[in-house]
């Protein structure tokens, strides 16, 4: 596991930013450059950072690759005192598959986003409804978990990406899950050595989820990251969110 016991204190927890897009990602501003990221998380006095591009199918992997090794040569050349994990964002796009499904590959941080259902090509159930969503999600969670392929889950169980396609609320999947089931997912994920993201914009979006979330995980021993999803270098900075992030967890 990546941090092996759970940190349930956020002010401890927003030292680490595991979660950040540089401008490989197409979503991402041009100003995430290595040097910028670095530069701005080290005047925020934070201890590390994950820089995680999107990569979606394998076939994608030669230019993330490519990208990753220029990340880590910059990483040399600059030399930075704080901590730079060059992960990615990985797929878990289909119930039996996922972009690292039977692939070695040499990464320091493999988060995986399982809900981003608005991506073409990513799976969807038969019919369209916010249970059935929920029921796919464990799922596909689980293939991942059985073969220990994540480090952490990116913006667990949220149903966000799901509003513009269908009109739901940013809580209607979420709103699906009973206390029971996220204590199973998370003692899954937990089980396979993986941990669950506070994701800033997640925990916005549907907050009645992201409470139940934290406090069923600090029960159960479930180890969280933090992350912004930063995509500009003014997200960069945990503490800027920490505010709001407290009122809804605590
Ligand atoms: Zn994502
Ligand atoms: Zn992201």
């Amino acid at each position: 596991m990546f941090l092996t016991q759970g940190i349930y204190d956020l002010d401890e927890l927003a030292r680490f930013n595991l979660h950040i897009h540089t401008n490989f990602s197409g979503c991402a501003k041009d100003e995430m450059s290595f040097q910028n990221i670095v530069s701005t998380a080290q005047k925020a006095g934070l201890q590390m950072i994950a820089l995680c591009d999107h990569i979606y199918e394998p076939e994608d992997l030669p230019e993330f690759i490519e990208s990753c090794n220029n990340l880590r040569i910059l990483r040399d050349e600059l030399n930075p005192d704080i901590k730079v994990l060059i992960g990615g964002e990985f797929s878990c796009y289909a119930s039996d598959t996922y972009t690292l499904k039977g692939i070695e590959l040499d990464t320091e941080y493999r988060l995986y986003a399982q809900n981003h259902f608005h991506v073409t090509g990513w799976e969807q159930p038969a019919e369209k409804t916010p249970e059935n969503y929920k029921e796919l999600t464990k799922v596909m969670l689980r293939n991942l978990f059985k073969d220990k392929a994540a480090d952490t889950i990116a913006h667990p169980l949220n149903g966000k990406y799901l509003t513009k396609s269908t009109g739901w609320s940013d809580e209607a999947v979420g709103s699906c899950w009973s206390d029971n089931e996220i204590g199973d997912i998370l003692t899954e994920a937990y089980n396979s050595e993986c941990a669950f993201e506070i994701n800033t914009v997640a925990v916005m979006a549907d907050a009645p989820l992201a409470r139940r979330m934290f406090n069923i995980g600090k029960e159960i021993g479930a180890v969280f990251t933090l992350g912004t999803d930063a995509h500009r270098l003014d997200s960069i900075d945990p503490k800027n969110f920490l505010d709001d992030i407290k009122r809804i967890l605590l």
